[in-house]
């Protein structure tokens, strides 16, 4: 093919030609270009013009920044949003991080005695008060909680873990209990129907073979109807009587009353949960607990004793950055603390959010759009309440020149990335799930997101 190589531009010259994009790392950029280079001489086609090459390695390069991780205002009202990092954490949680995280410290030192410590002591005695257990232990995450409980209690000859037809669910982003339970070597035993499963059910599955009784708590969707389960009560007097262990995986694990805060259904706390005589409970640090991305097991001491001596224990622990964070919102929560940004969240009234959006609009001027306040809903998410509808407030914006998505885009690409939702012909944005030292960013992001400039 008589392609003329003599126009492939020389990487010197590209690299002089393209914007700073000074996010990148030198050798990132430097990559970038000899790879397109590389394309131009490789492909079929005719090598573009050099300012067209230049231009392809800047959207390339910008492309690459914007899958840095970044802080964006979530204005989609959901309030644990999975793609936006679920929970924040609370500011003196960050600081407690940095203050640990930048200087040595006494993880495994027990600074009584000066001998080796236990790891994460206090947190685990903190959580087990917290759970009204005897004891709590922290993993990487709330799956790696329930895989660890699964290897913990399933053995050859008795592998068989006994779960409700109407809890084999799927979580999000593919994960399903059925496919743990297989992954961690236990045979599914599933009794019951979709919609009714009873005690009796429960009572003849039990065999020699069954390693333990698992419960899932539905958490993203719910069941009306003809609907019955067994009661957790009853079914811990079954399991003790047989001497079977009782587990439930609790997901999200709210430690406060989730209905004093908002418009909310009662999420079953983990204190309640073992106090109708669970064994074993897990849930995620960051879910309605409001903390650090973590698993949390609590329940019976020997058997939180047993789980940390098994080999996978080791390799699913927290780090130290983790524990110091998770201490903290513990701690806090202990001392009856509950100032925690999701929980604030969920309690803003209102007339606070419709104040702050009539700011917000006079801030902005001359915008070439409608920019409105509307009423909308926020959600918990986060895979938990699928029943939560909360009432919000949400600036509303119908372009004149532009698309939704291509305002979408806009906000997206700005200097603070703003995601917000559309509905009803409407790019909204719920001011729910957007701090409120964020406003001002809001404003200028929405303002910039329409002038030409960008
Ligand atoms: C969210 C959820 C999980 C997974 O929690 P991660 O902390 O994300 O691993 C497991 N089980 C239930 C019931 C959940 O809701």
């Amino acid at each position: 093919m008589g392609k003329d190589l003599s126009r492939l531009p020389a990487v010197e010259k590209i690299l002089q030609a393209i914007g700073t994009h000074e996010q990148l790392p030198r050798p990132v950029v430097l990559a970038s270009v000899r790879e397109e280079i590389a394309d131009l001489r490789n492909n079929e086609e005719e090598i573009p013009p050099f300012e067209e090459v230049v231009q392809q390695i800047d959207r390339k390069l910008a492309t690459l920044s914007r899958t840095r991780l970044v802080a964006v205002i979530n204005g989609t009202g959901v309030l644990i949003h999975t793609n936006l990092g679920r929970s924040p954490l609370p500011n003196r949680s960050a600081e407690r991080l940095t203050e640990i995280a930048t200087s040595y410290n006494n993880l495994e030192l027990d600074l009584n005695t000066g001998e080796r410590g236990k790891r994460a002591g206090f947190l685990e005695h903190s959580l087990a008060h917290l759970c009204g257990a005897e004891a709590a232990t922290t993993v990487n995450n709330c799956a790696s909680a329930l895989v660890l409980i699964l290897r913990h209690f399933v053995r050859a000859g008795r592998h068989r873990v006994i779960i409700s037809r109407s809890q084999l669910v799927e979580i999000g982003g593919g994960f399903r209990i059925p496919d743990i339970l297989l992954a961690s070597g236990a045979t599914l035993h599933e009794i019951g129907t979709t919609n009714k499963t009873t005690l009796a059910d429960y009572r003849e599955a039990i065999s020699e073979e069954t390693a333990m009784i698992l419960k899932v708590h539905q958490s993203n969707f719910f069941m009306g109807g003809f609907v019955e389960n067994a009661q957790t009560t009853e079914l811990s007097t079954l399991a003790r009587e047989k001497g079977i262990p009782f587990c439930e995986d609790l997901g999200s694990g709210a430690v406060v009353n989730t209905e004093e805060f908002g418009p909310v259904e009662h999420e079953p706390t983990p204190a309640e949960i073992i106090d109708q005589g669970v064994d074993l409970v897990c849930f995620s640090g960051d879910k309605l607990l409001g903390g650090p991305q973590a698993g949390i097991i609590a329940g019976r001491s020997d058997l939180v004793a047993g789980i940390k001596k098994e080999p996978f224990y080791r390799a699913l622990r927290c780090d130290k950055l983790i524990l110091s964070m998770l201490e903290e919102v513990t701690t806090s929560y202990l001392k009856g603390n509950t100032d925690v940004p999701l929980l604030n969240m969920l309690a803003t009234p209102m007339e606070a959010l419709r104040e702050r959006a009539e700011k917000i609009i006079s801030s902005i001027s001359e915008l070439s759009a409608e920019l409105t306040i509307g009423e909308g809903e926020s959600r918990i998410g986060g895979g938990t309440m699928p029943k939560s509808a909360i009432p919000s407030i949400t600036l509303d914006i119908k372009p004149e020149k532009m698309s939704l998505s291509a305002i979408a885009k806009r906000l997206r690409y700005g200097k603070k990335p703003v995601v917000g939702y559309t509905s009803d012909k409407l790019y909204r944005i719920d001011l729910r799930t957007v701090f409120t030292w964020q406003d001002d960013d809001l404003a200028e992001a929405i303002r910039a997101a329409f002038s030409p400039a960008t």
